[in-house]
């Protein structure tokens, strides 16, 4: 008999800036809640942000977390994840880097797995950098532990605060 599953706990970004942003992140979300890959708990709100980095004028996001569990690998749910974004029309080929895309799920992490492989890092690496990132997460999973032993509503408040010394 094969031992049980470790279930872990799973943490996803969701951004849009191309096409019908909100319809096209219910929809994401639905196929997630739909797949077994993962077990969908919370899903934050809409956030309007305005792009980071990547060519100037192009629209702003609707970005948004949600949290659930998962007995899948990072490996795994890379996959599902760029798998929802092809079945809702994202072509990567056809992408400029930061470039404005109908759909983007980011897996931010997997319990307390770490990958490191040029196409797979775990915990996500820019977690703690993101505003767009943290407020939603902070919104469904304040007390969530990050990289480095913060917690989601720390690590929001501490960017906060970096912006609020520099300007
Ligand atoms: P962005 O960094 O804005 O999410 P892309 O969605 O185009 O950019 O992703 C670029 C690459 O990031 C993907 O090809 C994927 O292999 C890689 N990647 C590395 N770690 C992760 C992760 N934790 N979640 C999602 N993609 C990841
Ligand atoms: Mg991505």
């Amino acid at each position: 008999m094969s031992a049980p599953a470790v279930r872990r706990r799973v943490a996803v970004a969701l951004g849009a800036n191309l096409g019908r942003r909100r319809t096209t992140l219910e929809r994401a979300v639905a196929a997630l809640r739909a797949s077994d890959g993962l077990e969908v708990e919370s899903v934050s709100s809409w956030h309007e942000t305005a792009p980071v980095g990547g060519p100037p004028g192009q629209p702003p996001y609707r970005n948004g977390a949600l949290v659930g569990w998962s007995t899948r690998s990072a490996r795994e749910l890379l996959q599902l994840l760029q798998g929802i974004e092809r079945q809702l029309g994202r072509r990567r080929e056809r992408e400029v880097r930061n470039g404005p895309r109908a759909i983007d799920l980011d897996l931010l992490l997997l319990g307390d797995v770490r990958v490191d492989e040029p196409d797979l890092q775990v915990p996500h690496p820019r977690l703690l950098e993101r505003r767009f990132v943290l407020a939603p997460l902070a919104e469904i999973a304040p007390d969530l532990v990050l990289p480095g032993g913060t917690t989601a509503r720390a690590a929001l408040a501490a960017l906060g605060d970096a912006a609020a010394r520099s300007g």
